[in-house]
């Protein structure tokens, strides 16, 4: 089976932006489990000649649940279980928000593999913006920017390393 790949990050980080940058429209069919609808969310993906699948678990609806911190929190779980290695994605324009470290303190327990990726850096002049997310305790933190596409492969080199 392919590496499995899950995005994770509270609201408006630019999750889709980028799920939809590396899927293309590779998009896989996947069966809903009870209460929880991921249709949509799933596709495949390759860097060089690795083949993964990839979760857009900010699309994951859980039902119910309507409280964005809670549905962070379900979403954050639901990635550790079923990924390989964990996309925490952030945004350089805001910095380190309050649901920015309630995902990290979640990602931090699960001891899987987890690369920051730092959207929104859409120029030089913020590339700079990445350094304050090493205080989250990640290693590996790669700038990058969905809305111009930059830095996107250097974040699959580093997730791919994880295999
Ligand atoms: P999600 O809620 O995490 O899935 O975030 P979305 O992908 O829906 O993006 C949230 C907003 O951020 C949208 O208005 C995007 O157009 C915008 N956005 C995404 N990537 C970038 C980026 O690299 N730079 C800037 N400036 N905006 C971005
Ligand atoms: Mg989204």
């Amino acid at each position: 089976a392919r590496p499995v790949i899950a995005i994770v990050g509270r609201p408006n980080v630019g999750k889709s932006t980028i799920f939809n940058r590396i899927i293309g429209d590779k998009l896989a069919i996947v069966e809903d489990k009870p209460g929880v609808t991921r249709d949509r969310l799933y596709g495949r993906g390759e860097w060089l000649d690795q083949e993964f699948s990839i979760i857009d678990t900010g699309g994951i609806e859980i039902e119910g649940e309507d409280h964005i911190l809670r549905s962070v929190r379900v979403q954050a779980e639901l990635a550790i279980e079923e990924a390989d290695v964990i996309i925490f994605m952030v945004d350089a324009k805001a910095g380190v928000t309050p649901a920015d470290s309630e995902v990290a303190q979640i990602l931090f327990r699960s001891q899987k593999p987890v690369v920051v990726a730092v959207n929104k850096v859409d120029n030089l002049q913020r590339a700079d913006d990445i350094y304050e997310f090493y205080s989250m305790g990640f290693g590996e933190i790669v700038g990058i920017s969905g809305a111009h596409g930059t830095g996107i492969g250097d974040l699959l080199e580093e997730v791919v390393k994880h295999f």
